[in-house]
């Protein structure tokens, strides 16, 4: 397993639409694998393959509380079928904004269809962090951040915030 290096604001290649995974095979397999290593190491609850610098619609997700076990799940293609009409909201992070935290407001619960990593379709219902976690990461996929949805002024502060940072580097 490989950490890989994390794609961070403002590279436009977080913007990028991920395309869907044809076939789960060995190349599939490594990357999930690189994805949680690089995820563990951060540390995060979430990557999505674009935060890698690949644009394949895959998302790796661990919410094991500290003290439990790991419990990686990963997601292949995922699609969100339902959302409900109730919302509730997180404080939210990202590993591409690094130490950047806003309350962001979502449906509280979402209906996913996914394919697992044996290659299999899946359909999930998720609620509370799970909700909001896969939400997340399926923004990634269509290249949507969760500073899109602050306001403009902070969202503007943001990325000119991370531009700066990136000219010093
Ligand atoms: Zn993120």
């Amino acid at each position: 397993m490989t950490i890989k290096p994390l794609i961070i604001l403002p590279d436009p290649v977080l913007r990028q639409v991920s395309s869907p995974i044809a076939q789960v095979d060995d190349a599939v397999r490594k990357l999930s694998d690189d994805m949680l290593e690089t995820m563990y190491d951060a540390p995060g609850i979430g990557l999505a393959a674009i935060q890698v610098g690949i644009p394949k619609q895959m998302l790796v997700i661990d919410l094991h509380k500290e003290g439990e076990e790991k419990q990686p799940q990963i997601f292949i293609n995922p699609e969100i079928l339902r959302s409900s009409d109730e919302r509730s909201a997180y404080e939210e992070g990202c590993l591409s904004i690094p130490d950047y935290y806003a309350e962001v407001e979502r449906p509280a619960k979402v209906t996913v269809k996914y394919v697992d990593i044996a290659g299999k379709e899946q359909i999930v219902e998720a609620e509370g962090l799970l909700a909001t976690c896969l939400q997340h990461e399926i923004d990634h996929l269509n290249g949507v951040l969760f500073i899109d949805y602050i306001s403009r002024l902070k969202r503007e502060m943001v990325i000119k915030k991370f531009t700066k940072a990136k000219m010093r580097a």
